[in-house]
């Protein structure tokens, strides 16, 4: 780490604290002009983009899958704690598979795996827009893969 004051470019750690966010904190001393100064290293955690299915990308958006999964949830006992809590889960495993892009695809069956643990109602809702299920025989079919599951 270069000095800020001479630009020498050794400096030694003196110190080092964690602190919550899972940042690192550093107390250096210039090896040339003994000068200290910190430094503050964060892991960047970044959301890959989303491939949607007619190939083009966006931004993972946050709100709009909430409101999806929401829509649902409607008048089903899921409370707005467990949708949150569910997109969070969603977020960190897209943040932990470290990729720059990912299919739509990959969300879409995460929230169907959790509105499946969550409510079988909402599932069905979702799968029918998620799934485009837009024949009695194909949300019936995914009824029964679910009784059967
Ligand atoms: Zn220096």
């Amino acid at each position: 780490m270069r000095c800020p004051y001479c630009l020498h470019e050794q400096s030694r750690v003196i110190d080092t604290s964690h602190d919550s966010r899972g940042g690192v904190r550093r107390r250096r001393e210039c090896e040339n002009c003994g000068q200290r100064f910190s430094t503050y290293e964060r892991p960047i955690l970044a959301t890959p983009l989303i491939i949607k299915a007619d190939g083009t990308r966006e931004d993972f958006d946050r709100d709009k899958l909430i409101r999806g999964i929401r829509i649902a949830c409607a008048k089903r006992p899921v409370s707005a704690a467990a949708i949150e809590r569910l997109v969070g889960e969603i977020e960190a495993t897209l943040r932990s598979i470290g990729r720059a892009e990912v299919s739509s695809r990959v969300v879409g069956d995460m929230v169907m795996a959790g509105l499946k643990e969550l409510d079988q109602i909402a599932y069905i809702r979702y799968a029918i827009v998620y799934l485009q299920l837009d024949d009695l025989k194909s949300i019936r079919n995914e009824i029964d893969r679910l009784l059967e599951g």
